[in-house]
């Protein structure tokens, strides 16, 4: 008889491993006690050498599945001679934050009894237990116990209060623990009522109220589906007045799990285009749900790798290619002309009760105006959801913040995140430095904040866009909110060193009220320290930093970068040539005017006649017949608000641009994915492109490329060849480049990052060429290669300026 003692550290709290451990000491008949610590979990147990190891090897293998293990320690102590196995559940010990964990998909379990006419949780959509059900959009405060979430308000039925004590019960301390008879109810409502929710019978024959932009011109049928609800909507009847809407071709929001989304049949065009007319969503891909894989598999190619993100716990929405003959019907407007569709499994128990047969896919988009956050509240939803959603389903468990579907695409290789919310957020990611408390506040776009203290980064969900009100204000919340959750005081703020971004001025700001420092951060040095540390590479390494905007020390917009650095610093190696860029932020807008400025730039101010046609085809000349086109070409001949970049983002919509592609755009990067889109891969031979030196850096000059593909497309050459050529011409002259890095510093590790690095085939591509010159290639893992990572990235050089403010090995350019 021996007694050990197990330390177990991870995400291990809140995901049922208590009473998993408690099981599984009862099934090797061991006594002993397991509880919460700072780290992890603790158990000590008592039996024979035998019994405890196979319990020991029965705690990794069979750990509950949204748990992850990080490290098992084992100590052998004397027996004391234990009798039973308890739960110790004052966590007294615990770090008060180690509850905070992400979101987890209902689980099997729970499924099957929802789905069991004889359970008592039958049909009930707020079904949950230690293994699954919400937890980062439940919790108020710290710890994560029932009174400290919006489950506080209901009181356990004796019911759910005995399995809720019971440490054999798969609801031992489930939080969220509820059942039809005390929890959260669903109600459906119409929408522009005005009256509290569950008041008003729905009355789906009435045109919704309130005015939305661009509604006015009528020549579309808009008028709501003329389905019928039943009269008292509520519960089971609300979610049969729900099917009946969505039958009917109606758009309903629902709430969910991270927020609302807006719901419509996704088989039906013309409710899907009522959709994207109503939420102004042009033509930017949106996300649809099944119920399971095989329903996935109806649709889209799935690698077995696809398949285990699509089905985990966190349930993302994954971008896979879709069949070339689906079995399940999606219209086309869902994703046009996109190879890729977005897709996520259900995983609030509400959505299984939606989808069925008759409505085996829907479109599920975050409900809120294009580019605003996700709406959370009931009354929030109500009122921003008019003109847009004919029915609500609403529930009265509150959601405690916003967090929107993360996004994940899986290329050849590896996945790549876009973007990172639900069942992922709050991340967790060790720093190698341990400096002071502090905040990173992000980018501009797709903002995530960061908050840093004893060696550990807290990085928020998705945020979105700081250029609208909402955002900003939920940019301001989720600063105050995770510094409540984790207990973190900052006494340092980090921003982009971009002088005007919102976030930048916020920070600026904060730090003069409290006298404390603000350190400002290069963007690209923010994308590389943020891959560095996400592969525990200390450095210095090699950053081919591949952008859209970033704002460079030189007051010139960056953007396709080749940076030598770590954590505590960069040089500028090199970049691609600078090209003008008239109308400035314009431009990203409208392909068209980069497409004619890199022409321009490239045929010395001189575009051959034989291309005078080609930047601007018919339909643009007519738009612009009011001279813009002539106005472009002054400005760049006269150098007026021609702001110099080296974006390899606008490389990529000038490219697209001469091959034929869109002039101007409605979401962003639309021109590029479209671009990459008709080629699919890469072919050689390449285009022109040469390497230079110019002030004492490397100069990647794309001005023999783009005279390549104009003469090319005036030799007829189509989207698909140029796409392909293009790509492969890319590949080519950043391994060269980088080996020319590489060779000189004899740094020989790559890390690749910036927004770029979603285009799969250039990504995959590199990944092959450089490790085939025998470079070590370092991607973003965890965190998207996209702006969503600068927070992190920002947090790590100021947490390594902080804890070593005389180490500046390497001088910023
Ligand atoms: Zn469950
Ligand atoms: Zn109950
Ligand atoms: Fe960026």
């Amino acid at each position: 008889m021996i007694r050990r003692r197990l330390r177990i550290s991870g995400l291990v709290q809140g995901v049922g491993f208590r009473p998993f451990v408690y099981r599984l000491a009862r099934r090797f008949s061991l006594n002993g006690r397991v509880c919460n610590n700072a780290a992890g979990v603790e158990v000590e147990a008592e039996g024979s050498r035998t019994a405890l190891t196979a319990f020991a090897q029965a705690l990794e293998v069979e750990a509950p599945p949204a748990a992850v293990i990080e490290q098992v320690e084992s100590w052998e102590l004397p027996a004391v001679g234990a009798t039973g196995f308890v739960i110790d559940s004052t966590d007294s010990g615990g770090a008060p934050a180690a509850g905070v964990v992400p979101d987890l998909a209902v689980c099997p379990d729970c499924l099957r009894e929802m789905l069991d006419p004889v359970d008592r949780r039958h049909l009930y959509p707020f079904i949950n237990c230690t293994n699954c059900g919400p937890r980062y959009t439940i919790i108020e405060k710290i710890p994560y116990d029932r009174p400290h979430t919006t489950m506080g308000k209901f009181t356990m039925c004796p019911a759910c209060r005995a399995e809720y004590d019971d440490p054999a019960s798969r609801r031992f301390h489930a939080q969220p623990n509820a059942c039809p008879a005390c929890g959260p109810q669903v109600v459906l409502v119409a929408a522009g009522t005005t009256a509290h929710q569950g008041q008003q019978p729905v009355d789906l024959t009435a045109e919704p109220t309130g005015v939305s932009p661009g509604e006015e011109s009528e020549s579309f049928d808009d008028s709501a589906p003329g389905a019928v609800a039943a009269d008292a909507a509520v519960g089971p009847e609300a979610i049969t007045g729900a099917r009946h809407l969505l039958r009917a071709g109606g758009i309903l929001a629902v709430k969910g799990i991270g927020g609302f989304h807006l719901a419509v049949n996704a088989a039906d065009d013309w409710a899907v285009a009522r959709l994207r007319r109503r939420k102004g969503r042009e033509a930017k891909p949106l996300a649809v749900m099944v119920r399971d894989a095989a329903a996935a598999r109806g649709l889209v190619h799935l690698d077995p790798e696809e398949e285990k993100l699509l089905t985990s716990p966190a349930r993302p929405i994954v971008l896979a290619v879709r069949l070339s003959a689906p079995s399940l019907s999606v219209a086309p407007a869902v994703a046009p002309d996109n190879r890729r569709l977005g897709l996520m499994l259900a995983y609030a128990p509400l959505h299984y009760l939606l989808l069925d047969d008759e409505l085996p896919v829907l479109v599920m988009t975050s409900a809120n105006r294009s580019s605003e956050p996700i709406c959370i509240a009931n009354d929030e939803a109500r009122r921003r959801l008019v003109g847009i959603a004919d029915a609500l389903l609403l529930h009265d468990r509150e959601i405690a913040r916003g967090n929107d579907d993360s996004v994940v695409a899986k290329n050849e290789k590896f996945p790549v995140f876009l973007r990172r919310g639900r069942g992922y957020a709050p991340g967790l990611l060790p720093l190698a430095t341990e400096g002071v408390e502090l905040l990173a506040v992000g980018a501009e776009l797709k903002n995530t904040v960061c908050l840093a203290a004893r060696g550990r980064a807290v990085i928020s969900q998705h945020l979105g866009d700081l250029q609208n009100l909402e955002g900003y204000r939920m940019f301001c919340r989720t600063i105050d909110d995770l510094s409540g959750l984790f207990a973190i005081r900052p006494q340092m703020v980090a921003h982009d060193l971009h002088p005007d971004y919102l976030a930048s001025r916020w920070a600026r700001q904060w730090a003069a009220d409290r006298g404390l420092p603000a350190v400002a951060v290069q963007h690209h040095h923010a994308h590389l320290a943020a891959c560095l540390a996400e592969n525990h590479h200390r450095g210095p390494a090699l950053g081919l930093i591949l952008d859209g905007t970033g704002y460079g020390p030189d007051h010139t917009i960056w953007g396709g970068e080749i940076l030598l650095g770590e954590a505590a610093g960069f040089s500028r190696y090199g970049h691609l040539e600078p090209m003008p860029l008239p109308g400035g932020d314009l431009a990203v807008k409208q392909p068209w005017r980069t497409g004619l400025a890199y022409l321009h730039r490239a045929f010395g101010g001189d575009i051959p006649p034989c291309f005078g046609k080609l930047p601007l085809p018919a339909d643009i000349d007519r738009t612009v017949a009011a001279g813009g086109r002539k106005a472009v070409i002054e400005m760049l001949n006269g150098n007026i608000n021609c702001p110099v970049t080296t974006s390899c983002g606008r490389l990529f919509d000038a490219v697209a641009v001469i091959a034929g592609g869109r002039r101007e755009i409605s979401y962003e990067a639309q021109a590029a994915i479209e671009l990459m889109q008709a080629g699919g891969g890469l072919a050689p031979p390449s285009f022109a492109w040469e390497l230079t030196h110019a002030d004492g850096r490397l100069i990647m000059a794309v001005s023999p490329m783009i005279r390549d593909i104009a003469t090319a497309v005036a030799a007829g050459a189509g989207p698909a060849e140029i796409s392909r050529r293009f790509h492969y011409s890319l590949v080519k002259m950043f391994t060269a480049a980088l080996n020319e890095a590489a060779a000189e510093t004899g740094v020989k590790t790559v890390a690749l990052s910036g927004g770029v690095m979603q285009n799969e085939v250039l990504l995959a591509g590199l990944t092959e060429s450089l490790e085939r010159t025998g470079l070590t290639v370092l991607l973003p893992q965890r965190l998207p290669p996209n702006d969503g990572g600068i927070a992190f990235g920002q947090a790590v050089v100021a947490s390594n300026r902080s804890a070593a403010p005389q180490i500046r090995s390497i001088s910023q350019a």
